[in-house]
Formats: C-alpha cells, sequence, structure tokens
C-alpha cells in the first residue's frame, strides 16, 4: 500500500507542492512557509480529468477509508488492514469503487475555484464503514452476535470526474458508462472546505515541533502542546507515565472516557462482573472510574487491540508535566473520534469469554464523553521498545511499519 499522491499550490508563493495524503502540515520548499492544513469535515479530493469532452463535468463522491477494521464474534477475532473506497452515491453506471486508482492517479484537495460539478454523497460515513464491513470476504461475523469496528488514519472523499451528455464517459479512460443518468438538478459547486493556519506557537509565537502527520504538536520554547486548529488551535494537557529509565520514545495512547447505556461500565468492578475477566474483587474496584486506553498510532491490527487490552487493563496513573520531556514524542495519528470508534472490540478482546458478554451488553452502547493524550515511555532494547512498568514490548519494525503504511 502507498500514499496517494497529492499535489496542491503554495498558498504563500504559487509553486506547485507534492505532499502526502496524511500529511496535516503544509511545507513549501520554494518559499519555506509552513501551515497546518485543516477541512470542515472529511478532506476532499478530486482527479483531474483526462479527457476533453464538450459536456457538463460531473465529479462523482467515493468514500475512502484506511485503517482497522475488526469483527468480533462469540468464537473468534477477524481482523483486516483495509485501503477500500466506495461509491457513495446508489448509481449502478458508475463503478463500484476506486480500485487502484487512488494509487496511480495524482489528488488535489477540492477548493472554491475548482471547474465542474459536484454530486453530493447520499450516505454518510457511518453507512460507508457498515457497507464495508460487509463487503470484505473474511471478516464477516458468522451469524448472531458480534462486535464491528473500523478505526481509521484516513477517511476522505475522492471525486472521479465523468463527463455526461447524452451519455455518461469516465473522465479518467474515456469509456461509455451508459446514457446518461445523473439528476443535474442535485449537482453543487465546489464548496470550501478547506483552511491553512500558522503553525507558530498561539501563545509564544515560536515555531510548533511535531511530525506533518502529527495531530498534536509542541512549543519547545513555552512547553505547551497544541491540536492545530483553523482558528490557531485549541490547547491539549498531555500526560505522561513516569519511569526511573531513560526513555528513548514516547508513544501515545488516547485515555477514552465514556458513558454506558443499557449496561453498568463505571468502575473497575463493573468491568470484572461484566467480562468475568479472572481476578478477584477488591473494594477499590467498587470506587475507582474504568476508562479504555487504544494507541494514538497506526499500528497492525493484532497489536492495536493487543495494545489497547494491555494498557486499559494496566490504567497507568500518568500526570500532567510542567515541563515536556526532550524525548521524542511519536506523532500522534489516530484522530479521538476514531478512536472512540474502538472501545466496543476493546471490551469484547477483554471479555475471556465474548458468548457470556454479548447477552449483557445488547441493546446498550458506549457514548464517547471526553479523551487526552497520554505518553508512555519505552526504553531502547535492541530490536524492540519496551514499557518497564508494564514489561510490554513492541518490535521496532512494528512502528516502522507504521511510519511507512
Ligand atoms: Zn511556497
Ligand atoms: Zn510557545
Amino acid at each position: 500500500m502507498t500514499e496517494a499522491l497529492l499535489s496542491h499550490q503554495c498558498p504563500q508563493c504559487g509553486a506547485p507542492v507534492e505532499l502526502d495524503e496524511t500529511d496535516r502540515i503544509f511545507a513549501c520548499p520554494f518559499c519555506q512557509v509552513r501551515l497546518f492544513i485543516h477541512s470542515g469535515g472529511p478532506f476532499r479530493y478530486f482527479m483531474k480529468p483526462l479527457i476533453e469532452s464538450p459536456d457538463t463535468l460531473v465529479y462523482v463522491p467515493y468514500w475512502r477509508f484506511r485503517g482497522n477494521a475488526f469483527v468480533l464474534d462469540p468464537q473468534a477475532m477477524h481482523h483486516k488492514i483495509l485501503d477500500s473506497s466506495l461509491l457513495a452515491v446508489d448509481i449502478q453506471a458508475l463503478p463500484p469503487s476506486l480500485g487502484l486508482r487512488t494509487q496511480a492517479m495524482k489528488l488535489s484537495f477540492v477548493e472554491p475555484t475548482t471547474p465542474g460539478l459536484f454530486l453530493p454523497p447520499t450516505f454518510d460515513n457511518g453507512d460507508f464503514k457498515a457497507r464495508l464491513l460487509k463487503a470484505v470476504p473474511g471478516l464477516a461475523a458468522s451469524s448472531g452476535p458480534s462486535l464491528t469496528a473500523c478505526v481509521g488514519d484516513v477517511m476522505s472523499l475522492i471525486h472521479l470526474p465523468v463527463f455526461q451528455g447524452e451519455n455518461l464517459v469516465d473522465g479518467l479512460t474515456g469509456k461509455l458508462l451508459g446514457p446518461a443518468c445523473i439528476d443535474e438538478a442535485r449537482l453543487e459547486k465546489a464548496g470550501s472546505h478547506l483552511r491553512f493556519s500558522s503553525t507558530l506557537c498561539p501563545q509564544c509565537g515560536w515555531d510548533l515541533v511535531g511530525e506533518r502527520s502529527s495531530l498534536i504538536q509542541t512549543c519547545p520554547h513555552c512547553d505547551t502542546a497544541w491540536e492545530p486548529g483553523p482558528e490557531g488551535g485549541t490547547r491539549v494537557t498531555p500526560h505522561f507515565l513516569q519511569t526511573p529509565e531513560q526513555p528513548a520514545l514516547y508513544l501515545p495512547f488516547w485515555n477514552l472516557r465514556f458513558r454506558a447505556k443499557g449496561f453498568r461500565l463505571q468502575t473497575w468492578a463493573d468491568l470484572i462482573r461484566l467480562t468475568n475477566l479472572p481476578r478477584a474483587l477488591l473494594p477499590w474496584m467498587e470506587s475507582t472510574a474504568f476508562s479504555f486506553r487504544v494507541p494514538a498510532f497506526k499500528i497492525r491490527p493484532e497489536l492495536f487491540l493487543n495494545l489497547s487490552a494491555q494498557v486499559s487493563l494496566y490504567q497507568p496513573d500518568a500526570p500532567e508535566l510542567e515541563t515536556l520531556p526532550k524525548t521524542p514524542l511519536h506523532p500522534v495519528t489516530l484522530p479521538q473520534k476514531e478512536a472512540f470508534q474502538a472501545v466496543p472490540v476493546v471490551l469484547g478482546r477483554l471479555a475471556p469469554a465474548r458468548k457470556n458478554l454479548f447477552p449483557r451488553i445488547r441493546g446498550g452502547s458506549l457514548q464517547p464523553l471526553e479523551a487526552n493524550i497520554e505518553y508512555l515511555p519505552f526504553v531502547d532494547a535492541g530490536h524492540e521498545y519496551i514499557q518497564p512498568e508494564m514489561n510490554m514490548a513492541i518490535q521496532k519494525n512494528a512502528l516502522f511499519w507504521s511510519a511507512t503504511l
């Protein structure tokens, strides 16, 4: 799997700049400007037509997802890395997915000046994920109850060009798709979803530090952390687990607080009763809140679930720090909203016998309340990183893989 190639004209000097789909910072090699890229809602891209036609240029939307998919039924856990797209409107004549076009074609951001007319999607990205889970071979649950999740680092809308006159023609290949069938009354001009904002610290004006794909950036000058936003950004308070050893790296996890509806899951004791975890019920467990932890970085699905289970059961006590550590912080690439999607499957993963869990949670839900980032220190141990307090190891190449996926 490769990054989709994206090209964009520098908002400052006008030079054409290539970037990766996962870049959250636009860095111009010509004028050196660095800007955060934001989108109200999913990122919207289009592919430029490769043929010319006097007919109406129409952009057709496809949802694109890249990330981990999980299906847990009473007997088995199925998981898969997905990189898929599905047509976001119900029109038979159009290709059902973009296939390899996303890797072969250069994408551009949809901007108000983009020529052509856009067909809005008729189903949202929640429906898209449900359709995706059904469509992937080997993922669907046998029958009966299951817990599912699609947890993605890329969730975007990509528009394919078609020309509509008497007939509908593929704007990339020139292939005849059939007679005209798109309702032109539904077409809209390109909207403005894209925003660029400064990468200077909103508090002190120093350059923020962080990888281009990271959703969290830090200021080494005033020791603050920021989640960039179109209006300058929101200050975040990361928490750090302490270790007496010298860490080589901090890995970010989301600490996710939620409200359970339809069943009880507020405290440690609730968790043990709900999942039948083989642990003795102690008095402190009745009064100690339980929250889920999931990796905030890209990692293979089986590792994602295992790390979530281990860190959720450890419940690190991670305080805020006065000054940020000098040790490198691994980029946060999983948005908070996507992290919450994983909560039901992590609950399923924690239960030693899921067949007992399903009747207890039937009809219930876990509703997101709030989240914050916790960094766990890892020490260098040759081929792997080790978290000493939890005695937890991660292969270095599992992290390297995640950076190049
Ligand atoms: Zn420039
Ligand atoms: Zn600052």
